[in-house]
């Protein structure tokens, strides 16, 4: 067992209080199989705790200003921030991530995004149209349930805006992930948000977060995972009329047209599939190249595959951790194996390596038919199918498009006119042109299988309020101030 307090955490925070529950479950380190602490196992009972609790606290909670609620959720910044290191010690620990990436996307990411709705909270107006002012109003009890590939990052995209909407929150982590949000409920503790406004629930999704989508009194369900689970989750929510959004699956393509910088292209294409071990739901795992580039698109690739160091997450060195658990380590060479049978090509990688971590190597898979499962599915490891056509950018459009899912993508052109001109006809949540970076203040969310709903900027605090429109019987300029009296 590790002495380090913050891995043996056997408490749910409920009604303002730390309460131990009967039992707990084993956390993991990817990296060496060991077990490295204890969460608490929250049962139904809690969960209707919870849900008493964030109602009555949320009535308050709800009539803040958005002003008052922007200087909690900067005191929160500022106590993570203080905190970093030790979250992204926890990351390395509890997903494997290695320490670049835990430090850069998994927490730097998560304070950018809680500074982004704070920014949002500061400036969050009515509106007016013609006669009406147009008010938004928290829309209650928020269920935050979330996966275990970016566990302190997910929940803070759905907290985080919940809290700046003014609603309450109850937080179902990953079980296999939990430790990171323990962190997080100790901040907003500290932080000194009022009593019951942020529950945490560590346990799993069959007993806690099933309880708590069908739950009369959780009133928004934000869900991050498979697309499986989030049908089972919409249809539930759907059922009971409640407010839903999912964040699901992708297999985003990585679109090169005919004069794009290739070796930039597939290099930067690879390193997106490899991100955090490949368990990243907007990854580019589909490169499409022209037919005429597609031997040199497979020796970049390849060659990039090979200089990525696969090993231990705690070092500055490493690239990619290990897999999150054997179970999926199972999964992803499954895909792989499959993708062989059915007549394609490992390139490189398709290995399991000996040894107690669950490691897998970049793997780069050619010839794979377009429509095989390999290059419509996702794989959730560090695999990329890499794809040709023959044709012009109509061709290489349609391809790209021809997905159940819709979450991301890249294109890459010649210059950005003709790749903005290809990214507009993407029928996918985000699109990043020749290389561009992700940007926490934009939505982010999915067509098609890859969800519904979005994430992240103004649309991702519009997922946690209700819209009234009031009407005035005198003109707007000469009707009361707009901006709530007591920002
Ligand atoms: P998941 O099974 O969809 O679970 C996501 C969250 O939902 C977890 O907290 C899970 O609890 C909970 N859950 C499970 N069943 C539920 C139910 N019936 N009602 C309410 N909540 C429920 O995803 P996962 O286990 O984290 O990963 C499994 C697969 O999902 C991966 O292999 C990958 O393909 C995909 N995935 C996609 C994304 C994405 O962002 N698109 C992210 C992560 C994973 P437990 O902790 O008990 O599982
Ligand atoms: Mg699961």
């Amino acid at each position: 067992m590790n002495e380090n307090a913050a891995y043996e955490r056997g408490a749910v925070l409920v009604d303002g209080r730390w309460t131990p529950t009967a039992t707990r479950t084993e956390v993991f380190n990817p990296a060496t199989a060991a077990v490295i602490g204890t969460a608490a196992s929250s049962t139904a009972a809690d969960v209707d705790r919870a849900a008493t609790a964030a109602r009555t606290a949320g009535t308050r909670w709800a009539r803040t200003t958005p002003g008052q609620r922007a200087k909690y959720l900067r005191s929160l910044h500022a106590l993570l921030r203080e905190r970093r290191d030790q979250l992204v010690q926890v990351i390395v620990a509890e997903v494997g991530a290695p320490v670049t990436v835990a430090r850069s996307a998994h927490v730097d990411l998560a304070l950018d995004i809680l500074a982004s709705f704070a920014e949002l909270a500061e400036g969050w107006d009515d509106e007016r149209i013609g006669n009406s002012l147009v008010i938004r109003q928290a829309a209650g009890v928020v269920a935050a349930i979330t996966p275990w590939n970016y566990p302190l990052y997910q929940l803070m995209a759905k907290v985080a805006p919940a809290l700046a909407a003014g609603c309450s929150v109850i937080v179902k982590p990953a079980e296999l992930t939990p430790l990171s949000a323990y962190l997080l409920a100790d901040a907003i503790v500290d932080a000194e948000f009022p009593p019951r406004v942020v529950n945490l629930l560590p346990g799993s999704g069959s007993a806690v977060g099933a309880a708590l989508v069908t739950h009369p009194m959780v009133n928004v369900v934000s869900f991050t995972g498979s697309t499986q689970v989030g049908r089972q989750v919409g249809a539930a929510a759907g059922t009971a009329l409640k407010r839903v959004s999912l964040e699901l699956g992708g297999k985003s393509a990585s679109l090169v047209l005919p004069g794009a910088d290739l070796v930039a292209a597939v290099r930067a294409t690879v390193e997106s599939a490899a991100f955090n071990s490949g368990q990243t739901c907007s990854a580019s795992t589909r490169l499409i190249v022209p037919v005429a580039a597609y031997a040199d698109a497979l020796a970049v690739a390849e060659a990039r595959a090979l200089e990525l160091v696969v090993g231990d997450p705690t070092l500055d060195r490493t690239d990619l951790g290990p897999l999150l658990s054997a179970e999926q380590r199972v999964r992803v060479h499954g895909f792989v194996e499959r993708a062989v049978a059915d007549g394609a090509r490992v390139r490189t990688g398709g290995t399991v390596p000996e040894g107690a971590g669950h490691f897998y190597p970049p793997t780069v898979i050619a010839d794979a038919d377009p429509h095989a499962e390999i290059a419509q599915e996702e794989v959730f490891g560090p695999v990329l199918t890499v794809l040709s056509y023959e044709g012009d950018t109509d061709e290489a459009v349609r391809m790209a498009n021809d997905s159940r899912y819709g979450l991301a993508g890249a294109v890459w052109g010649p210059d950005t006119e003709s790749a903005l001109a290809a990214a507009r006809r993407l029928h996918t949540g985000q699109v990043d042109v020749n290389g561009a970076p992700f940007n926490v203040r934009a939505p982010f969310g999915g067509w098609k299988a890859s969800g519904i709903g979005r994430e992240l900027g103004r649309q991702g605090l519009e997922e946690f309020c209700e819209t009234t429109a009031i009407q005035l019987p005198i003109p707007m300029e000469e009707s009361c101030p707009v901006r709530p009296a007591t920002r």
